[in-house]
């Protein structure tokens, strides 16, 4: 069994796109994030926190707006409107969860699709389906930047994804589809699952439930990917393969924590590059 390290392999693309930023602005252009956080959500908070830190280990700018979970909708639509404008800005991030009142939806679709990011603009998620050069949502991103940093085939596999959420399953099963792999998307209503999950040579886990892949769901020799950030009842952190046992039957593996985790944060950053990018060449 390998363990595919995604810490290392996040802090491998954090240098790259350093140096990048470097050559970006000799050229006059810095690139930017704007992030709009609404409330208090501790979680968020830290996700927040790490993005903020990445910009800044990486010279790229950021800029925070915190708005009070009472604004309105309006308030929140001029506020991406008025980033939308600015030409200074590069990237727009609007961290979810904001609060029920407001409609995220509309939010995430008025963020201009060369600003998206976090690859959540229709326009976006469309071109990523017919496989048009776009911003790809940035946990699908980091799995496919995995398996291609070590190397591991995708063309021609029979690909298993358990989740179908509009943030990883659904744009991840574009992404492998986009690299000739077969894939089945398994949910909370497939039967048998476990027949599914057997046959995959590839088996992403992205539902969110602590040591759902059990060893008797892997083929030997499979590929597992464990999308899922979950607190077990001591507080840690632990992912939704039962890590322990399928590692023994896996050929390569990801961890948790120091797998997919920091990847996104890394393809997040690496978005902000490429929209700065293109701003360069417009
Ligand atoms: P989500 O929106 O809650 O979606 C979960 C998906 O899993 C749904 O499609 C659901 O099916 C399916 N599901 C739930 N229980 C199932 C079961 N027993 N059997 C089969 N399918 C089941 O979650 P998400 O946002 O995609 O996140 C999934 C996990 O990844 C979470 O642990 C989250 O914290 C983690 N995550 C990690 C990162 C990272 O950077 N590593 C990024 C994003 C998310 P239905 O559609 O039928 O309800």
């Amino acid at each position: 069994m390998k363990l595919i390290n995604g810490k290392e392999l996040a802090k491998k693309i954090r240098e790259g796109l350093k140096n990048e930023v470097i050559k970006l602005k000799k050229r006059n252009i810095n690139p930017k994030l704007a992030v709009i956080m609404v409330g208090h959500d501790k979680a968020s908070e830290v996700y927040v926190r790490n993005k903020s830190k990445a910009c800044q280990e990486i010279g790229i700018e950021y800029e925070e707006f915190l708005l009070e979970a009472t604004i309105t909708q309006k308030e929140l639509m001029d506020l991406i409107n008025n980033l939308n404008e600015r030409k200074d800005v590069h990237g727009i991030l609007l961290q979810s969860p904001i609060p029920e009142h407001l409609d995220i939806r509309e939010a995430f679709n008025s963020i201009d699709y060369r600003k998206d990011v976090d690859g959540f603009n229709p326009i976006n998620v469309g071109k990523l389906s017919i496989g048009e050069d776009c911003f790809i949502s940035c946990t699908p991103y980091g799995v496919i930047k995995m398996l291609e940093e070590y190397n591991i085939p995708v063309e021609g596999k029979r690909a298993v994804i358990i989740g179908r959420s509009n943030i990883v399953g659904k744009p991840l099963l574009q992404c492998l589809l986009n690299k000739n792999a077969t894939v089945t998307i398994c949910h909370s209503k497939t039967k048998n699952i476990e027949e599914i999950t057997r046959e995959a040579d590839i088996l992403v886990a992205a539902l969110g439930k602590p040591k759902f892949v059990k060893e008797n769901m892997v083929k030997a020799g499979a590929v597992v990917i464990d999308v899922g950030i979950n607190r077990n009842e001591e507080g840690k952190l632990v992912g939704d393969v039962d890590f322990e046992n399928v590692s023994k039957k896996a050929s390569y593996i990801t961890p948790v924590p120091g797998g997919v985790g920091p990847m996104t944060i890394a393809m997040l950053m690496s978005n902000v590059v490429k929209a700065a990018r293109k701003a360069l060449k417009e």
